[in-house]
């Protein structure tokens, strides 16, 4: 690419991440906030429009002399599309440019029992699914990320480890890219340009926590906090981590795994092979030990897990003694690790995700008596607890969002409209 077509690509970046900071504006705007020239400007944004990445918007009518000018806005037609595997289900949500959620699809698995291929097939349905309801609204997927629950490296998209799907070293990225190919193939003529539009520019994956991080740092309730620390509950625990704006990742990407840390219950095995590690306290097994018995059908696995969430709740409501035991005790266990990584990592937020932002208000007692206790920092280092208002698709959004950055750091990976139509 020469120096030209950079600085083009840098500038046509540029202008779309303006228009999606900032809303719609004037061309002559965009070029006062940008610093660039207005010609510039009117050819930037021409060929973001065929690109179909924005759009003509409302007449602007701001006080003040001179002729009413014409807007421009981020056009929603691409999409991120973000995807996620879990002990349990699959899940599909697909965000547009303007960060509108377009669809979330849910489909009960038990994917251990399953296993790889057939997982596979299932996730290549659901995403295939995904993007034919796309595109049936008018609306075309530009990127795929799948969040997974283990240790992802994330450059060749192979995870490496997932202790709760008993999967080691799956190349999740391409085994799906491949099946999606296989999909587009045998696509009836509208979907066949669409299933391939998702998936030129490659097929990517993360680790679930990770990407639920992300998800809060950019959408969630503490948006823009740039320390937080990102704890989710479900069949295992996982953890993300943003410093100062940016995800803490490590040398191969494993930041952040923090469910395997060794201050759990000795006597508890763990499915990474190791006993006592923190998950085995404070993950769904460890809650529903604490209130239920095992024929208790809270505890059944065939019960969707938000209506057995429901059922708790709504218990510890009606002031049920085993449930509100239960839930202050894994309040103390959780206390106890996230004080270790308030103390590490100061952060502004520790945001609660998964089951503990449907059940946090009744542990958050006792969680916060042992920060008080533990955290060495005074004032808890400035640090609030908030429970997550994204629940369980935050994963999935991260994903769409990592999906949607790719378009938004480089607008020509996006065809026009004129070359486009007949990949
Ligand atoms: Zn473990």
């Amino acid at each position: 690419m020469s120096d030209g077509q950079h600085l083009r690509r840098h500038n046509l970046a540029t202008v779309l991440r303006e228009l999606r900071a900032a809303g719609p504006r004037s061309r002559a705007r965009i070029a006062a906030d940008t610093g660039l020239n207005k010609a510039t400007v009117s050819s930037l944004v021409a060929e973001l429009a065929e690109r179909g990445l924005v759009r003509d918007g409302e007449v602007e009518r701001g006080g003040g002399v001179g002729r009413p000018g014409q807007t421009v806005e981020i056009d929603g037609r691409i999409c991120g599309l973000g995807a996620e595997v879990t002990v349990d289900h699959l899940a599909v949500l697909v965000l547009d440019l303007r960060g509108e959620e377009m669809l979330y699809t849910r489909t009960p698995l038990d994917v251990p029992r399953l296993g790889v291929e057939r997982t596979l097939d299932e996730l290549a349905t659901a995403v295939t699914t995904g993007i034919a309801a796309a595109g049936e609204r008018g609306r075309e997927v530009a990127g795929i990320t799948v969040a997974l629950p283990g240790m992802v490296e994330t450059a060749p998209g192979v995870l490496r480890h997932a202790p709760t799907l008993g999967w080691r070293d799956v190349g999740v990225a391409d085994q799906l890219a491949a099946r999606l190919a296989d999909r587009a193939a045998t696509a009836d003529r509208e979907l066949r340009p669409r299933i391939r539009a998702g998936i030129r520019a490659g097929v990517h994956t993360d680790n679930a926590a990770n990407l639920g991080a992300l998800a809060e740092h950019t959408m969630g309730a503490s948006a823009g906090v740039s320390d937080l620390l990102y704890i989710t509950g479900e069949t295992g625990v996982g953890g993300g981590v943003i410093v100062d704006g940016a995800l803490l990742r490590g040398t191969q990407g494993y930041g952040g795994e923090i469910g395997h840390l060794p201050i759990g219950d000795p006597a508890q095995p763990c499915g990474c092979g190791q006993s006592g590690c923190w998950e085995t306290s404070i993950g769904l097994a460890a809650l529903l030990r604490e209130v239920a018995d095992p024929s208790d059908r809270v505890a059944d696995p065939a019960v969707d897990l938000e209506v057995r969430l429901a059922e708790i709740r709504r218990r510890a409501e009606l002031g049920d003694g085993r449930t509100l035991r239960g839930l202050r005790a894994i309040g103390v266990s959780l206390g106890l690790g996230t004080a270790t990584l308030i103390n590490l990592f100061n952060p502004r937020v520790l945001m609660l995700g998964g089951y503990f932002a449907v059940l946090g208000d009744f542990f958050r007692e006792a969680l916060e008596a042992e920060l008080d206790k533990r955290v060495v920092l005074p004032g808890r280092g400035g640090c609030r607890i908030e429970l997550s208002s994204l629940g369980f698709t935050a994963a999935c959004r991260g994903g769409a969002h990592v999906a949607l950055e790719a378009v938004l750091t480089d607008p020509t990976s996006v065809p026009t409209r004129l070359s486009g139509g007949a990949a």
